[in-house]
């Protein structure tokens, strides 16, 4: 049993490491084969026709590679294939869906255990073993396979994709790959990939067309390299015993020609450019003393990285200076930081990738702040593989597209032309007021975090701020800012946009929102220490915030405090304890301040059923639609793999938003929104329908929404409310406003938000 597991570790750990879908292949019949003392392993994998093809054996002949295909149904792979489920076979050629293909030799083999490779529920491929005398594979052997065509999936599909990128001397296929938008719209260039320096794993692989010159720079690099490590031997020489100094007439060696030297020239005699050539080998060398039973040699796993990443470093600095970046550049990374985005000169980056990370990173709340399409968490992105490929990304949907098709381009296109005409003539309503045609009027607001948000949401027409993420300042920062430093920035934002309302909402950390001077380590975190739990627990930061917001709005009076992840009202009760408390501390010390309107955030699903309740006791309610989505349908926000189930239309979420503003008006106060949703101009015609009385959403989408509530009546869109709420899906949801607004001739002005093509 123990043995099993350690086996289908290792394997998938080996498999993980290979760089490309065949040496993945090969590792698993391989390795598969082995493990379960079988005579046949072999992989099937289905291919653009939808046919299952051979793609690797061990024990068939190999000539049969790439020649057996089947569809799906035929023979006991296509029936595996059909079955989604294991065919396990004693005498398989009497079953009757046996198929002979003499190119594999296979009469010989009689057992057949086949199991399906199912990712995001698509039959990938299919795995198979096989036996020339009869054996039952038993209830462990198919659970083993089972298993290990779980485990491989996703490696497979990664794999498959990066593979069809670097098809060499074919035309690179089309392929998409998602993650969750980070900041909305299109962005069409070429990617320019942005590594850590001297991170072995995040070399980009770039061609060299001069072989002899780049030659020539790795063994200057190599030679550097050496003197390197012979001063350092030198210098450590009497501190060092022999076996010591052995170590690094050992690293000499391995630069050699005859050795990793050697192996990287062969590479680049292929095209690979020096650091990339570099890095392979190194991995493949980590990775061989790396799984090595000897724990000695296991350890020299650790000097090889060490040498890997010395030279790299070499390799790479020559080539940081003089970064030339295209016009359109599209920068992806795995871990993208603010400062890589400062690196690019503003007037050529037009869109941003990031594998790790999410639509709430600094990253993302930057490039929502700049207009920069967006996408994060694309983690199946083989990034490494991208630089200088043209790319689309579609900060919408959270999608990107490396080497699109010609008709695909046509497509995106076609919106960024619609997108960047229909800024130009939105431009027009900036003064014109927010109302429908038959003059109901709907104040529109935004959300702002930084002071580059300020100035586009002023040219934009905003009516005023309904939700200032004040984290934002904060991370920014090496440590919490004081109540003076917290005074001059909430003072900023209160005088650009005064006299107009400023909602400052107050600190609203934890989830996926950490400071990097305040970590908070937790399993759960969207259901651990967030928001006001936080504030609530730290009184002192709390106090501190409150009062320079107050101070902040002497004279103006502009501000509303707004108070995040509230779920009972005692939390509400004990903020508000707080607020007033600074309020007459302030007033005692001689401060002009006024008590400002105090809401609550409505974003926990508690909250949604004491609306009431917490209404009663406050001056506003805004609803957070973002995180109550998360909560209702129980999907991480910024979780890729659950990404098509977080719908902001689902008929839950609808129910939920409609009863918040019924339950908030019978308490006299008004209800705004300040989630996402806001900000999608179908959702704004059945939010202002509900009665929401103000949206507040990013400036970049104000004008859209703008236009269409100015091309709508509010009976045409209360008739449409009546409707959407009987639908008891989200998709039927989407497509029936987007029809209603057709009929009702007005032009589509944005893509959905989420539920795509
Ligand atoms: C929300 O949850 O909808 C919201 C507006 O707050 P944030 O996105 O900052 O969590
Ligand atoms: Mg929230």
């Amino acid at each position: 049993m123990a043995s099993m597991l350690n086996s289908l570790r290792s394997i998938v750990q080996e498999v993980n490491a290979a760089r490309d879908l065949h040496k993945a292949l090969g590792i698993i019949v391989t390795r598969v084969k082995q493990a379960m003392h079988t005579q046949v392993c072999s992989v099937y994998l289905r291919d653009p026709a939808g046919d299952y093809v051979l793609m690797a054996t061990d024990g068939l002949k190999t000539e049969a590679v790439g020649q057996v295909r089947l569809a799906r149904n035929e023979g006991l792979v296509g029936r595996v294939v059909a079955r989604e489920e294991p065919v396990n076979l004693e005498d398989a050629e009497s079953h009757p869906s046996y198929q002979y293909f003499p190119e594999t030799g296979e009469e010989r083999f009689s057992s057949f255990l086949g199991v399906p490779i199912i990712h995001h529920r698509q039959v990938l491929g299919v795995l198979v073993v096989q036996q020339i005398e009869r054996r039952r594979f038993d209830e462990g052997d198919e659970a083993f396979l089972v298993t290990m065509s779980a485990q491989l999936a996703g490696v497979i599909a990664h794999a498959e994709a990066t593979g069809t990128m670097v098809a060499v001397g074919k035309a690179a296929a089309q392929a998409k790959f998602a993650g969750v938008s980070g900041a909305a719209g299109i962005a069409i260039g070429e990617a320019v990939v942005v590594a850590p320096l001297a991170d072995l794993k995040s070399v980009p692989y770039q061609r060299c067309d001069d072989i002899e010159a780049e030659i020539a720079f790795f063994q200057r690099c190599l030679m550097a390299v050496r003197q390197d490590i012979k001063g350092l031997g030198e210098q450590l020489e009497e501190r060092l015993n022999r076996e010591e100094r052995a170590l690094f007439d050992a690293y000499l060696a391995m630069l050699d020609d005859a050795s990793l030297g050697g192996e990287v020239i062969a590479k680049i005699k292929e095209g690979t450019c020096a650091p990339y050539a570099w890095s392979e080998v190194i991995l493949e060398h980590e990775n061989t003393f790396a799984s090595m039973s000897d724990a000695y040699l296991r350890e020299r796993a650790t000097d090889v990285r060490d040498l890997g990443r010395r030279v790299l470093a070499y390799l790479q600095e020559s080539n940081q200076h003089c970064k030339i970046y295209p016009d359109q550049t599209i920068l992806i990374g795995d871990d993208l930081t603010a400062s890589m985005l400062g690196e690019v000169p503003e007037d050529k980056l037009v869109g941003l990738v990031s594998v790790q990370g999410s639509g709430n990173s600094h990253v993302a709340i930057l490039a929502r702040a700049m207009g920069i399409p967006t996408v994060m968490g694309a983690v199946d992105l083989p990034y490494t593989r991208m630089d200088g490929r043209p790319v689309i990304v579609d900060g919408y949907k959270g999608a990107v597209y490396s080497d699109p098709g010609p008709q695909m381009l046509k497509h995106y296109r076609a919106i960024a032309q619609e997108e960047e005409e229909l800024v130009k003539g939105l431009e027009a309503l900036k003064d014109l007021p927010c109302e429908t045609l038959d003059k109901y009027r709907l104040p529109l607001w935004v959300n702002t975090g930084l002071m580059t948000d300020v100035v586009r949401s002023l040219e934009r027409g905003a009516e005023g701020v309904g939700l200032y993420r004040t984290e934002v300042p904060f991370l920014l920062r090496d440590r919490f800012p004081s109540e003076e430093e917290q005074r001059t920035i909430y003072r900023e934002q209160l005088e650009a946009f005064a006299p107009h309302t400023v909602t400052m909402r107050t600190l609203d950390i934890g989830g996926d929102k950490a400071l990097p001077y305040f970590p908070i380590h937790e399993d759960n975190p969207f259901l651990g220490w967030r928001g006001i739990r936080v504030t609530l627990d730290h009184p002192e930061i709390f106090l501190a915030q409150i009062r320079a917001m107050m101070k902040a709005s002497s004279g103006l009076d502009n501000l509303r405090i707004l108070l995040p992840m509230i779920s009972a009202v005692h939390e509400l009760e004990e903020a508000k304890a707080l607020i007033y408390r600074a309020y007459h501390e302030l007033l005692e010390e001689g401060f002009a301040v006024k008590l400002p309107p105090i809401g609550v955030m409505i974003e926990v699903p508690a909250a949604v059923y004491q609306a009431r309740e917490l209404a009663a006791r406050v001056d506003f309610l805004s609803v957070g639609s973002n995180d109550l989505t998360q909560y209702l349908l129980a999907v991480d926000r910024n979780n890729a793999r659950v990404a098509d189930l977080y719908q902001a239309f689902h008929p839950a979420v609808l129910r939920a938003l409609q009863q918040v503003v019924l339950d908030g008006h019978t308490q006299g106060v008004s209800v705004g929104i300040c989630g996402e949703l806001a900000g999608d101009p179908g959702a704004a015609v059945i939010l202002m329908a509900m009665g929401y009385d103000v949206l507040s959403m990013n400036a970049t989408n104000l004008p859209k929404v703008k236009s269409v509530i100015r091309a709508v009546n509010l009976e045409q869109a209360e008739a449409l409310l009546d409707d959407v709420m009987r639908l008891s899906d989200a998709g039927e949801v989407r497509s029936r406003i987007d029809q209603t607004l057709r009929e009702a001739g007005v032009t589509r002005v944005v893509r959905p938000l989420e539920e795509g093509d």
